[in-house]
Formats: C-alpha cells, sequence, structure tokens
C-alpha cells in the first residue's frame, strides 16, 4: 500500500475502506472483513471496532504510528516530533522545557512554527486540489463557457479583490502576517 494515495481521513483514522467494505490497517495491512463478528478480548465487536481495537493494541494508536515514521515521510524533525509527543500528551510549555532541556521561548517557537506548518499543509492541499480534481476543472470549464458576460464580470471581481487584499483576505492568511 503507497503511503501518498491515502487520504487524510484515512491517514488520521489509521484504516481504510476497501471496495468490497473490508478495513485494513494501513500500519501492518491486517485485514477486517465486513460483516464479521470478531472477537476482541472476550467480547464480541464488529470489523470497525475490531480494526479501531488492533490500531490500539498493536501500535500505540494512530498518533504514535505518524510520528514514529521515518523523517523521509513525515517531513518532521526530532525536535519537532518531541514537541508534538508533548502536545499530544497534554504537557504544558514549562514542563516541556523541561523535560527537552530547552527554554520555554523554544518551545513557543516550535509550536508557532507547526502551527504555521499547518497552515501552509492546508494551502498546498487546496493548491494541488484545484490541479487533480477533475471536477473542479470540469466546473471551472462549464464557468469560463457559460458567456462573456460572466467572464468579464468575474474578471471584475477579480480586479476588486486584488486592490483590496490586505483587507478582504481572511484573518486565516493574515493573523500571524499582519502582527
Ligand atoms: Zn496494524
Amino acid at each position: 500500500m503507497e503511503f501518498k494515495e491515502l487520504t487524510t481521513e484515512e491517514l488520521s483514522q489509521g484504516f481504510v475502506r476497501t471496495n468490497d467494505g473490508d478495513l485494513v490497517c494501513i500500519f501492518c495491512g491486517e485485514r477486517f472483513q465486513e460483516g464479521v463478528i470478531y472477537n476482541s478480548e472476550g467480547r464480541m465487536v464488529t470489523a470497525e471496532r475490531a480494526v479501531k481495537e488492533h490500531i490500539e493494541d498493536v501500535h500505540q494508536g494512530v498518533f504514535f504510528s505518524l510520528i514514529d515514521l521515518d523523517k523521509q515521510i513525515n517531513g518532521l524533525s526530532d525536535s519537532q516530533k518531541e514537541i508534538l509527543t508533548g502536545m499530544y500528551l497534554e504537557k504544558d510549555n514549562k514542563e516541556m522545557s523541561e523535560e527537552l532541556d530547552i527554554s520555554p521561548a523554544t518551545v513557543r517557537t516550535h509550536k508557532f512554527n507547526i502551527q504555521k506548518m499547518k497552515r501552509e499543509a492546508k494551502i498546498l492541499l487546496a493548491i494541488l486540489e484545484q490541479i487533480e480534481n477533475e471536477n473542479l476543472a470540469a466546473e471551472r470549464k462549464k464557468i469560463r463557457e457559460s458567456g462573456n458576460n460572466i467572464i468579464n464580470k468575474t474578471r471584475e471581481l477579480h480586479n476588486l479583490d486584488r486592490q483590496f487584499t490586505g483587507n478582504s483576505l481572511h484573518p486565516f492568511f493574515t493573523q500571524f502576517i499582519l502582527k
């Protein structure tokens, strides 16, 4: 199974649903068959419950499975992994700074950079969606073909937006730049 082909939803739940409804753990490939009742520690559970318990028991949960991936795959440095683990375990900045032997200011900087990476990752996903999503491409084509009036209006609006970019952008883009 190629990791890059998984959706963010599949990555965060730790399993994929195959075409025939089976559930497959993304970390080891174990398959849980839809409609089969599984025995988990003496209880009868569904395939979905069984795969979730499998991920917790065998892989220590989705968080640690993803964070422990090689830097080549998740792109995270050792310090970023330490900070994220601290956040996951609900440690405060002071606890983290003592445990990692760094200043609280450095902890805050790491956290700030992680949030920055998150925003950038979202923008990249949205950009790639424009390139790769065939439905969006078809929709754009339809809008372009639906008459000159609309095109001109769209251009007008677009130019208007550009003039007022600084004021009209959603705070998602500006909250950290304008500080
Ligand atoms: Zn597994």
